[in-house]
Order: structure tokens, then C-alpha cells, then sequence
């Protein structure tokens, strides 16, 4: 099951339509941390089993993410500790197109 991350606006813009553009009410996806990769280092950051992969995340992470054997998905290989490192993960992170990457993990 793919989360959706609702962004709040659930009032329609026009009341007499009654109807929501669908990129307002239902957002990004968001990542499952009931679905975190096992490759996956322990940590705050992770990628989840609906990765691709479409390789995008690699270009503003090359130093936290890499692909498994088979590159049939992408995983951490490393936890982000510089402010460099957040900031791409974080770049990472918005740019995945299927939600794959969180950072909500304990
Ligand atoms: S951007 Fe998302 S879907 Fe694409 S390879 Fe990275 S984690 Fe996978």
C-alpha cells in the first residue's frame, strides 16, 4: 500500500465544482518504514521496497546511496552525519519520484 501525504487543503477552489485538484490533495508519496530494504545501514534514513529504481536520487547522493548487486533498487550504505551529507539526503529524498526514501525511522 503506497501513503499519501495530504498537504491540508482539502477545500475545493471552486465550491461550485466541488472538486480538488488531484496534485494539491494528494501530494508526494511518502516512504513505509514497515517496508525499509534490509541492505539499508541502521538509522534515521532509509529506502523502502518501492524503489524503481530510476538512478535520480544517485546523482545528489553519491556518498549515502548506492545500488544492491542485482541494481534492482537503491539502498543507504550510509547514515548522513555532515550538514553536506543531510542536505543531500534530503535533495534525495525530494527528488524520488515514488516516494521510496524516509528519514522518519528510529
Ligand atoms: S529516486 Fe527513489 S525510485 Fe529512484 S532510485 Fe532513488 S529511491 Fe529508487
Amino acid at each position: 500500500m503506497v501513503k499519501i501525504k495530504k498537504l491540508g487543503i482539502n477545500k475545493p477552489l471552486n465550491p461550485s465544482l466541488n472538486c480538488r485538484p488531484f496534485a494539491i490533495v494528494y501530494g508526494h508519496p511518502v516512504a513505509d518504514k514497515t517496508r525499509i530494504l534490509k541492505e539499508n545501514v541502521p538509522g534515521k534514513w532509509y529506502v523502502d521496497d518501492s524503489c524503481t529504481p530510476c538512478h535520480v536520487c544517485l546523482e545528489e547522493a553519491p556518498k549515502l546511496l548506492k545500488y544492491n548487486e542485482d541494481q534492482t533498487y537503491v539502498y543507504f550504505f550510509q547514515q548522513p552525519q555532515t550538514p553536506e551529507e543531510l542536505d543531500a539526503a534530503q535533495r534525495a529524498l525530494d527528488i524520488c519520484p515514488t516516494g521510496s526514501i524516509g528519514n522518519d525511522n528510529e
